[in-house]
């Protein structure tokens, strides 16, 4: 059974003019356990909103998506919070808070989660080891680099050992050299940890340097999925 299944999902939104946009239109896909799943497309093909779909910030407006074995657009918001704590996710401009140093960034969905301090020690310890950031605890995001930015970011989402990670435009903010720093980081975060990822982005290479499987979006639809090497393999 695949850890996501969306089947037949399209979202619309009403405009204030009184008319109607279909952000994602009639989408099926299924990510495996294990996948790192890239969904490419242009500004406005729906890449935003099939992550908010998938991570139940909106409600669909048909069809189904399934999360480890639980159909999501069927559940009360008490139960949504329990799914979207099995989901971790980084952002294109970080998203970290600027009035907290490092360690409280990563330590935040921990205390959310009610981990006593003793676990919480040990584990923002692991992740700054991981990310390779252990110097930079005290830190404050200014005082950071874009690409420790992002692995602080990186370490956040992991912190409550999520069984996805969305990476929504994660590396677009960051020049080549950092951007291939920050996909390796991930490429371990998926092979070593288990961590299925799903990597939203305009950006071809970023599906080719990481990615194993792909969907091509196009005004709200899925055009092409399949293996990274089927889909670019056309001339
Ligand atoms: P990107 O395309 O880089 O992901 P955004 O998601 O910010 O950028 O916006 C994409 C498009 O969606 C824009 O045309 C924007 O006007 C529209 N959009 C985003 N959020 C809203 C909203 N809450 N209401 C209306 N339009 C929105
Ligand atoms: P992408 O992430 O690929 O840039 P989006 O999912 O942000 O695409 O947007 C897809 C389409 O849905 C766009 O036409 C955008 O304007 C529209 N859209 C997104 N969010 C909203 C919203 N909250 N209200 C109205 N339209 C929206």
């Amino acid at each position: 059974m695949p850890l996501v299944s969306l089947n037949g999902v399209t979202k619309s939104y009403t405009t204030p003019d009184g008319g109607t946009v279909v952000a994602v239109d009639d989408v099926s896909l299924d990510i495996d356990a294990g996948d790192v799943y890239g969904i490419i497309g242009y500004s406005g093909a729906g890449k935003s909103t099939l992550v908010r779909l998938i991570n139940a910030l909106e409600p669909a407006t048909s069809g189904s998506i399934v999360v480890d074995g639980v159909d999501i657009t069927r559940l009360r918001e008490r139960e949504l919070r329990q799914v979207r704590s099995g989901i971790g996710m980084i952002f294109q401009q970080f998203n970290l808070f600027s009035s907290k140093n490092v360690k409280a960034n990563i330590a935040y969905p921990l205390k959310l989660a009610g981990w006593s301090k003793a676990d919480i020690d040990e584990r923002v310890a692991e992740l700054l080891a991981f990310v390779g950031l252990s110097d930079k605890a005290k830190a404050y995001p200014e005082q950071l680099s874009g690409g420790q930015k992002q692995r602080v970011g990186i370490a956040r989402a992991l912190a409550t050992r999520p069984a996805i990670l969305l990476a929504d435009e994660a590396t677009s903010a960051l020049d080549p050299q950092t951007t291939h720093e920050v996909l390796s980081l991930l490429k371990r975060v998926n092979e070593e940890q288990g961590v299925t990822i799903v990597v939203i982005t305009h950006e071809m290479d970023v599906i080719q340097t990481i990615a194993t499987k792909v969907a091509v979006m196009e005004n709200g639809r899925v055009i092409e999925k399949g293996d990274v090497f089927n889909v670019f393999s056309d001339p």
